[in-house]
Formats: C-alpha cells, sequence, structure tokens
C-alpha cells in the first residue's frame, strides 16, 4: 500500500470531538499513566505509612476528566494514524467512512495501517512536561503562532491530522484548519466549551465580556476568541488590582483610553468602548482561584451600582462563576490537607499549570501556619527537581521564578503532604514519593 493510498483512508476536513467516534476498540490511555498504589491512597483515607514518613494525600488530586479525555484522544490518534509500528490490538476494520460515522481502523484484509499521517498538536496538549515529552518522542509535531496569536498553518496539507489541545483554540484557528483540508481532533474540555457559550452569549446581546484569566494562557485567548466570532468585544483581567483600576474607568474617574494604553493586551486592536453605555458581562478562566474572581466580580459590580444605580446594575452587568468543578475539588481539598500536622508540603504540576500553580498560591496563603514546624511547601514538575537531600529546584508563586534552595530537606521531616495538579499523572507522584523515602532513610 502506497502512502497517498492509506491517506485517502482518512476523511480529511472532519472534526472528531469524542473518543468514541473513533470507532470500536479505543483505549483509555490515561490509565497507563496511573500507580495504582496512589490509587490506593485515595481510598484508603489518603495516609500511607512509610517507615520513618507518615504522606498524607487530600481528598481530590490529580488527573480531572478534562485531562482524561485529552490523552485518551491525543494518544489514540498517534496509535492509530502516526507511524508504524501500530498497536496490534488494532485490528479490522471498524464502521464506515461515512461523515458522521465512526473512523475506521486498519484493513485486516491487507494488514495494513492507516498510518503515516503526520500528527500536529495546536499547542501543548496539557500544561505537564511528562506528558508532553511523551508526545515529542512519538514525533507529534507542534503547529507555530504568529503575532496574532493564531496558528500558522503554511505547512499543513491534505491527509494530516491536528489535535487541538485541551484548552481549546481560537475559532479562526478552527476556520484555517478546515481550510487546509485537514482532520481536527478536537480535545477540548467541555467544562471550557460550557464558558464559550456564556461568553457567545454575552457578545449576541451586546455585552462586552471581562475575562479574569491569565492573558498568554491557550484557555483565556481561545474563550475570548468566542466573543469576537459573535461580533463581540473583550477585556481580560489578571487581578484584583486590574478590576480596581476597571472599576474607575466604569465610574467615569479614568478615561477609557487610558486603561487600553495601559494594557494593550488586555483587548482586541484597536478596541475602544464608552463605559457610560456599555453592557459588561463578567467569565473566568476555569482554573483561577475562585476567590479572586469573586472578588473581581463584586468590585466590578460595585463600579456598576455606584454610577447607575441599583436597575442600572441589573440591566447592565452580568457575572457567572466558570470556575470547573474539577479544580475547585482540588483546591477545597488541599485546604482541608492543612489540618494535618505537616511539616513539609509538595505540590507536584507543571510549572506553567494554571491549577498547580494555584494550588501553591493556597499553601502561600496559609502563610506556613499550616507546617508543624518552619519547613516549607515546595511546587515542583517532576522528581528530576528533587537533585539531593541538600538541593531542590522549585517555582516560587510569589514571583513565578524558578529557583533552588540548599538544605531543605530537615532531619525531624516526618508528615508530608503531597498533592497535584489536574495535569499531573500519578505516576509523577510515586516517583517524588519513592525519591523523598530515600533521602528519609538517607538521612
Ligand atoms: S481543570 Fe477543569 S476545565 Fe481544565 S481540563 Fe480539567 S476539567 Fe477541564
Amino acid at each position: 500500500m502506497t502512502e497517498n493510498s492509506e491517506i485517502k483512508k482518512l476523511p480529511n476536513d472532519r472534526v472528531i470531538k469524542k473518543l468514541s467516534e473513533f470507532g470500536e476498540g479505543f483505549k483509555y490511555h490515561h490509565e497507563n499513566y496511573g500507580a495504582s498504589f496512589i490509587t490506593a491512597m485515595r481510598d484508603t483515607g489518603g495516609r500511607w505509612d512509610f517507615g520513618d514518613l507518615v504522606f498524607h494525600f487530600p481528598e481530590h488530586f490529580g488527573f480531572c476528566y478534562g485531562v482524561d479525555k485529552a490523552i485518551d484522544m491525543m494518544f489514540e490518534t498517534c496509535e492509530r494514524f502516526s507511524s508504524p509500528p501500530v498497536s496490534p490490538h488494532h485490528t479490522g476494520v471498524v464502521g464506515s467512512f461515512a461523515a458522521g460515522g465512526p473512523i475506521p481502523l486498519e484493513s485486516r484484509e491487507t494488514g495494513g495501517g492507516v498510518s503515516g499521517h503526520r500528527i500536529f498538536l495546536t499547542d501543548q496538549l496539557i500544561h505537564n512536561p511528562t506528558i508532553n515529552d511523551k508526545l515529542k518522542e512519538k514525533g507529534v509535531h507542534y503547529l507555530k503562532r504568529d503575532l496574532h496569536n493564531l496558528l500558522i498553518c503554511d505547512e499543513l496539507r491534505s491527509g494530516d491530522i491536528v489535535v487541538v489541545s485541551a484548552f481549546g483554540t481560537d475559532f479562526r484557528d478552527i476556520e484555517s484548519l478546515k481550510n487546509r483540508g485537514v482532520t481536527i481532533v478536537d480535545s477540548t474540555c467541555g467544562a471550557i466549551i460550557n464558558v464559550w457559550k456564556r461568553v457567545e452569549g454575552y457578545a449576541k446581546n451586546g455585552y462586552l465580556t471581562v475575562m479574569h484569566g491569565k492573558r498568554n494562557h491557550e484557555e483565556t485567548r481561545a474563550t475570548v476568541s468566542q466573543a469576537v466570532k459573535k461580533g463581540g468585544d473583550y477585556i481580560i483581567i489578571e487581578n484584583s488590582l486590574e478590576a480596581e483600576e476597571l472599576a474607575q474607568v466604569i465610574r467615569g474617574k479614568t478615561p477609557e483610553a487610558d486603561f487600553i494604553k495601559k494594557y494593550p493586551q488586555a483587548v482586541p486592536e484597536n478596541f475602544s468602548f464608552d463605559a457610560a453605555v456599555c453592557k459588561m458581562g463578567m467569565a473566568n478562566q476555569t482554573t483561577m482561584l475562585k476567590g479572586e474572581s469573586l472578588r473581581i466580580q463584586e468590585i466590578l459590580k460595585k463600579a456598576f451600582q455606584d454610577r447607575f444605580g441599583e436597575t442600572g446594575l441589573r440591566e447592565r452587568f452580568k457575572s457567572f462563576d466558570t470556575i470547573c468543578g474539577a479544580t475547585q475539588d482540588r483546591q477545597d481539598a488541599l485546604r482541608n490537607l492543612f489540618n494535618k500536622p505537616l511539616d513539609l508540603l509538595m505540590i507536584v504540576g507543571g510549572f506553567n499549570s494554571s491549577n498547580t500553580s494555584h494550588l501553591a498560591e493556597i499553601a502561600q496563603g496559609a502563610g506556613g501556619g499550616f507546617l508543624t514546624r518552619p519547613y516549607s511547601f515546595y511546587h515542583i514538575e517532576s522528581v528530576q527537581d528533587i537533585m539531593s537531600r541538600d538541593e531542590i529546584r522549585y517555582r516560587d508563586p510569589q514571583t513565578g521564578k524558578v529557583e533552588t534552595r540548599r538544605d531543605w530537606f530537615q532531619k525531624g521531616i516526618k508528615n508530608i503532604g503531597v498533592t497535584s495538579g489536574a495535569s499531573t499523572p500519578d505516576v509523577t507522584l510515586l516517583e517524588i514519593i519513592r525519591r523523598l523515602a530515600i533521602l528519609k532513610r538517607a538521612s
């Protein structure tokens, strides 16, 4: 079978949105990143006595359903459509090629595979170095973005497959990909799509979207684009301080143009608005700290109230808590973990993972008061960050900088809390626990 004839077997210009659309025989690849031992921790009250150490786990940690889905779709795409060898469990033709039908597996008759397709990702699939390294090993390519943060699709050709990351992507990217005639595997998390619907609704009803999120985060960029898609505009607010500044604009105390000039990345190009007549609807990146999102909501609400009164507030300001349940569960569970007598807390997840960074901020906000001794907490990515008993690499949640610290593992440490962000595999936690146990034995 020639490469060209194989390529014809994949329906082009098609968007796959669910794992089930691959047809029968798809795998749950996220299970490869689990560790039965860690799963047992969840089932046994989250405590593990190991020699002189006691590890404490929160009720919720690690992979969320959105990450599970993205990993399954991504690795299934690689397994079925990238270069051989193809897994032996994928044999037999399943389904039809009709639009909307399942994606065919390789042909049993020919013994060949629907393989050899180039696979691209729009962005990092999730913010986790272990998973991203694994995808690079599999030969997955990453598309680049232009100055407007839109995908550069020139290198794509018919027959390629492009996987949209769990964060989603700008609606204009999807249009460009469709124009290139590629197959799109869309792993955007359903919780994010729900926020998009809210933002679209704002735009359709003439509301300016105010988004609490990180301006450079893929999810935030994708979400605000949904407002643009429906003819609306947006302002991205990163924190309460910026919300206070916007509130002054709403009150008519600061000119709109001053705010836009100060935060050009917060708004679309050539954007302007008139606070005297505008209506605003608030949404937030799903992984933000709920407390801060609610604070921002209150700040803006108060500004509308001050300027337009109660009736004006009702007509001109809408808000909706769009923090996802999985993020909230992990944040609440960490707060509960502070009731344990911890000497040390390890927070595990990508340094660019929004939800993991917020877990570290929660630990920092607790001021170390939850620790029984003057020890510390560390946000690390993987076991490689624990260089030795004398040296650890970690991300400081206050500065965002990656630092190293010496003499970090004190001899008297006994109770260690361990948690992980929604994009961190359990196997990474297990490696870290093993490493800590070894350090303790050697101390
Ligand atoms: S953290 Fe929430 S929004 Fe993000 S991928 Fe997971 S479930 Fe989806």
